[in-house]
């Protein structure tokens, strides 16, 4: 059985980069920056005060200043500061010629109408120096960067209202079984309600995908060979979920051989997850998931997910926090690789769920993120630092 590392690099290895297309800033979060941004300008492009105060020489603090001109926000400053004087400024004003610090007008006190004397003992200079952040020229956000709210200040400062991004990947969900009835509906006798199709969307559109539904296809051969065409000819990937294992109506490895996709591995030595089927065919990637929820959550995570970044540009590293265990986890069975649902207490310890295995939707929900036990691990103690990853 391969191991969850050489799946990922037989996955990644096999994701082609995406086109890019130029987005409106206003629509650009959530994308992946397909060119390094640069700044056109000095950030801050003058020598700007950081204060409301006096903008004046330092040589001067000790003596009282005459107040030669007040200088706004946005306008230039027409007077040089000399030797004990000093111009009133305002915070993000132009600091004039002449002055080296400003001092903050509550360590201020006006001695007449027209001069201030500087009442602390000490001032920082409060000048943000001209280029301090930025130089023009230099890279501002790099390309494989994706772009978050905290992104937006630095793109609208350096003017790149239109982001070079890579263009989304369309991605085709399909679900597979034959007592799959949609979440509309109330499951007759033997029946359950479809979530694959539904989770597997949500999952692909939180990271920028552009999903097709194909909704619920029967247990046959040729159902789930017309609608695995219809989807491989309209998307960059498919997503298959269920039928993929070992029991005798579990079709679809077959069928993505029969219709021309070279399948690279057919199970992976993790637990949720273990029947994992990825095939390429031409330009497209198929994925066929296990049909339990939980093990069709725990694999988009571990192998979809970077695999669309990939595509996207993006080097994906989910989020850890690490933490210790709030209580102990054991099992016997230490053949695979094993991802178990964990809840951050609180106290930020790593709480173990209840679970019953790789159906058990109800943990997931409550899940914070998944920790994972190497195999041949069999117990972690209590207390023990463990890395959670995030979800
Ligand atoms: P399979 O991989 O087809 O053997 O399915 C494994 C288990 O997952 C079975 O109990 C299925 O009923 C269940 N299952 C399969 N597909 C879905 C789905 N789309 N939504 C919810 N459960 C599913
Ligand atoms: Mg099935």
């Amino acid at each position: 059985m391969l191991a969850l590392e050489e799946a990922s690099k037989t996955v990644l290895s096999s994701a082609r980069q995406l086109d890019s297309e130029r987005v409106n800033m206003a629509a650009a979060v959530g994308r992946v920056l397909a060119e390094d941004v640069i700044s056109d300008i000095d950030v801050p492009q003058f020598d700007r005060s950081a204060m409301d105060g006096y903008a004046c020489r330092r040589t001067d603090l000790a003596n009282e200043l005459s107040v030669i001109e007040t200088i706004r926000a946005g306008c230039a400053p027409r007077e040089t500061v000399g030797p004990n004087q000093c111009s009133k400024i305002m915070t993000g004003a132009m600091v004039p010629q002449g002055a080296d610090c400003v001092v903050m007008v509550e360590q201020t006190e006006m001695q007449t109408a027209t001069t201030v004397r500087f009442t602390g003992s000490q001032t920082k200079d409060n000048v943000r120096p001209r280029g301090e952040d930025i130089r023009a020229g230099e890279i501002v956000l790099r390309r494989g960067a994706r772009i978050g709210p905290q992104h937006i200040a630095a793109l609208a400062t350096v003017g790149c209202t239109h982001p070079l991004v890579s263009r989304r990947p369309k991605v085709g969900v399909i679900s597979t079984g034959d007592e799959l009835v949609s979440p509309g509906e109330k499951p007759g006798c033997s029946q359950i309600r479809e979530s694959n199709s539904h989770q597997l969307s949500a999952q692909v559109e939180q990271i920028g995908g552009i999903v097709t539904n194909y909704g619920i296809v029967a247990d046959n051969r040729q159902d789930i060979d017309r609608v695995m065409r219809t989807s491989v000819i309209n998307n960059d990937v498919v997503i298959l979920s269920g039928g993929v294992s070992v029991g005798d109506y579990d079709y679809v490895p077959d069928v993505m051989r029969e219709i021309g996709i070279n399948v690279l591995f057919h199970t992976i030595a993790i637990k949720p997850g273990k029947p994992t089927v990825f095939g390429v065919c031409d330009d497209v990637c198929c994925f066929g998931l296990p049909g339990n929820p939980v093990a069709s959550f725990v694999v988009f995570e571990l192998l979809v997910k970077p695999f669309l970044f990939k595509m996207m540009g993006h080097h994906y590293r989910p989020a850890y926090a690490c933490t210790p265990l709030a209580s102990a986890i054991r099992r016997s069975e230490t053949q695979r690789q094993s991802w178990i649902p964990v809840a951050i207490t609180e106290d930020l310890t790593a709480e173990p769920l209840e679970y019953h295995g790789s159906a058990d939707i109800r943990a997931l929900a409550d899940a914070d993120g998944l920790i994972s036990l190497d195999a041949g691990v069999a117990e972690i103690e209590k207390g023990t630092t463990v890395c959670v990853m995030l979800i």
